[in-house]
């Protein structure tokens, strides 16, 4: 199992989760930035070396807001993670998670300054994020709240209504450079976004491309027999006569349907047909090559797709495979067997004229109806 089997076994697939689950991992990531920008704040009053550079008092100030909007992410985590269970697919969650998450961010990076890196990381990220993971609206709403408020109070700090970056003091050195601690406190806190967005859309896009995997597996699969279906052996049948017809290689087809079927399944039930089915299907599959195909292309019947082979040598195979459904044996409930048979009936191109997927599956049906009409059981060829 690798790495990300084992991440997807542990944390299921964040796209299937709940409203309010999705909410709460916003929220937990949230509470961890709060965090490291309380501590962040503790560094700048604490540390002697760092002082030139903040307004203390200003910052002293905000602190308050920071404390309180850290004990908010709390108690709405609270609230999203003891969501009961009849509640917890309600879209207020996301309208709710997305607008605090925005708004608040705005009053931080206010704080910082606007025009920072870590407003441009959540300002760009964020909404990817939140497309991908949540529903549109919520995201778009808060977004767009979000950003007529950043445009608002940039606008009034150009205008001088409002302090730009108002913890801060020195930003900028006498030289006009950016003072060096400012330069490593953006990238500070812009480093826990940076770190979950990509960590998140990593993740969540893996596991896009692999539901995308299975839904294709799907789409192609007989759920019955865990054959191709008709769907998918009729492509594969299209490119093998092209890629055939490209090399100058024989093909062969085989049409193979089970014979009195409907009996099968009128004495002893439609169970017994379904299981008969998949031994039937598990023998034509131990019958041919590697590289042929079988597929389900009806009820009960099969087309095989023998490429490579000409009349003489599939029809060696094909026998084979008439021999592989009379081998079967279905067990019934009362312990006693039923045995299958099958007619098949099989076209092949001519190397030396190109032949449609159409005709060959008419030639094909048109020998199997022959193998009916001659007592079944039997293997025709077409002509
Ligand atoms: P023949 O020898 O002429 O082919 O006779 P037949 O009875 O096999 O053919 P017919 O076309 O009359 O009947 C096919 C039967 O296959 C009817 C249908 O109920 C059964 N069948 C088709 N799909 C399934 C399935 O998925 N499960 C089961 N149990 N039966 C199926
Ligand atoms: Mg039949
Ligand atoms: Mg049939």
């Amino acid at each position: 199992m690798n790495i990300n089997e084992k991440l997807s076994q542990f944390v299921s697939d964040p796209l299937e989760w709940s409203a309010a689950r999705k909410a709460a991992l916003l929220l937990w990531m949230y509470l961890f930035d709060q965090v490291f920008y309380l501590l962040f704040v503790l560094a700048a009053q604490k540390i002697d070396a760092m002082a030139p550079w903040f307004d203390l008092a200003q910052l002293a100030y905000h602190s308050v807001f920071y404390v309180w909007l850290t004990a908010l992410t709390i108690v709405l985590l609270m609230v999203a993670q003891l969501a009961p269970q009849r509640y917890q697919d309600n879209v207020l969650y996301e309208y709710m998670g997305c607008l605090y998450f925005g708004l608040t961010h705005v009053y931080y990076g206010y704080c910082v300054g606007l025009m920072s890196i870590p407003v441009g990381v959540v300002l760009v990220g964020a909404p990817v994020v939140g497309f991908i993971l949540l529903n549109r609206w919520p995201v778009a709403i808060a977004f767009g709240t979000s950003l007529l408020l950043l445009f608002a109070i940039s606008a009034a700090t150009d205008a001088g209504w409002l302090p730009y970056a108002p913890v801060a003091r020195n930003m900028m050195a006498p030289d006009g450079n950016m003072a060096t601690v400012w330069v490593i406190s953006y990238w500070t806190l812009a480093m826990p976004h940076i770190l979950f967005i990509f960590a998140l859309a990593y993740y969540v896009l893996q596991r896009w491309r692999m539901r995308e995997q299975e839904v294709t597996l799907l789409s192609r699969t007989d759920a019955l027999t865990g054959l191709v279906n008709r769907r998918h052996i009729m492509s594969l049948l299209e490119l093998e006569v092209a890629d055939c017809a490209a090399k100058q290689l024989p093909l062969s087809i085989v049409m193979v349907d089970l014979d009195h079927f409907k009996r099968i399944n009128d004495e002893w039930g439609h169970d017994v047909g379904d299981r008969a089915l998949v031994s039937a299907a598990e023998a034509l599959c131990r019958a041919v090559r590697q590289h042929d195909h079988v597929g389900r292309y009806g009820g009960e019947e099969f087309l095989v797709v023998l490429p490579g082979l000409d009349a003489a040598q599939a029809k060696l195979l094909a026998e084979r495979v008439r021999g592989a459904i009379a081998a079967v044996e279905v067990m019934l409930p009362n312990g006693a067997g039923i045995s299958l048979s099958a007619s098949l009936g099989m076209s092949c191109n001519a190397v030396s004229k190109p032949v449609t997927v159409d005709r060959l599956i008419k030639q094909a049906d048109l020998a199997l109806y022959q193998a009916k009409d001659a007592g079944r059981d039997r293997l025709v060829i077409a002509a």
